[in-house]
């Protein structure tokens, strides 16, 4: 898997991906990263990449003829044009970072990492600044808008490291553990955990779609406070459940959102019910 990153601002990416299992996964080979600085695509002496946008308004807008140069230096022709023989973005999904975007999911990551239906060997992720990107970069050449949230950061850059980071994480020998990517928050759909006759998921993780529970280690004791009993007694029935509860809890409390999405098992909805009788809600 290879991620192609346009920026005007390549410096912003030293020292990012040097770091834990992103490192790991850049030096065995299992992910490449490729950072181009849009201003190599330009033809003047001030290596001109935006201009004042068109109607008025406040800022500056990125320019189009770099960006689709910069594109074409990576073999991206308009979506009108690909397909044809040795077209080097068939594989290759052409990301806009902008704030205007569909926002970015746990199942988006695992689309882009393969796990899903989508294969894509490559993705291009174009880092907006200023007002934005001219429109007709959107048109012609992206096959998606992506948000990582709603708020506007004042560039694309980090929005990138952000998928980057989500998607990497989730490609087969990326982890340590193939399964903790699917045992995590937004994890793999309830229906395909498998559970047992009482409806709670044999994982001892399974996320499920809903948050994840709270994790506790050494010391037993801290701050006053203890870890949970019920987690250091061996009896791994009773820590699924007291697991599951808690991500019920969790997410209730949270992003009550992710419920309605959740596969629940009659175990699951009792359970609820349960919290928000003793919550008041
Ligand atoms: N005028 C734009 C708007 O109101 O939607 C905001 C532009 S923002 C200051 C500059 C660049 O930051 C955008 O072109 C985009 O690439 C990036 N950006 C800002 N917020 C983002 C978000 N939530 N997700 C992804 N990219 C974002």
């Amino acid at each position: 898997m290879r991620f192609e990153i346009v920026t005007i601002f390549p410096g912003f990416f030293a020292g990012i991906f040097e770091n834990g299992i992103l490192r790991r996964a850049l030096a065995e080979g299992l992910v490449t990263v490729g950072v181009h600085d849009l201003r190599t695509f330009t033809h003047d002496r001030h290596r001109t990449v935006d201009d004042r946008p068109f109607g008025g308004g406040e800022g500056m807008v990125l320019k189009a003829e770099p960006l689709a140069e910069a594109l074409a230096s990576l073999g991206i022709k308009p979506k009108t044009e690909r397909g044809s023989g040795g077209d080097a973005a068939a594989d290759t999904q052409v990301i806009l970072l902008s704030a205007q975007g569909r926002r970015f999911t746990q199942a988006m990551a695992r689309e882009m990492a393969g796990l899903g239906s989508a294969k894509f060997d490559r993705v291009v992720l174009i880092c907006g600044r200023y007002e934005g990107v001219d429109e007709r970069v959107n048109e012609l050449y992206c096959d998606m808008e992506l948000s990582i949230g709603d708020y506007v950061l004042s560039g694309g850059e980090l929005a990138a490291a952000v998928v980057v980071d989500a998607v990497m994480r989730l490609i087969p020998g990326v982890l340590g553990n193939e399964a903790s990517g699917e045992f995590e928050s937004f994890g793999v759909a309830d229906a395909e955990i498998t559970s047992d006759a009482e409806g709670v998921p044999r994982s001892q993780h399974g996320a499920g779609g809903l948050l994840d529970y709270p994790h506790y280690t050494r010391p037993a004791e801290f701050g006053g406070m203890r870890a949970p009993e019920v987690l250091m007694n061996g009896d791994h029935l009773q820590i699924r459940r007291w697991r599951r509860e808690q991500q019920l809890r969790k997410t209730l409390a949270n992003r009550p959102d992710l419920l309605e999405g959740a596969a629940l098992s009659a175990e699951d909805r009792r359970l609820l019910e349960a919290i928000r009788a003793k919550s008041g809600g």
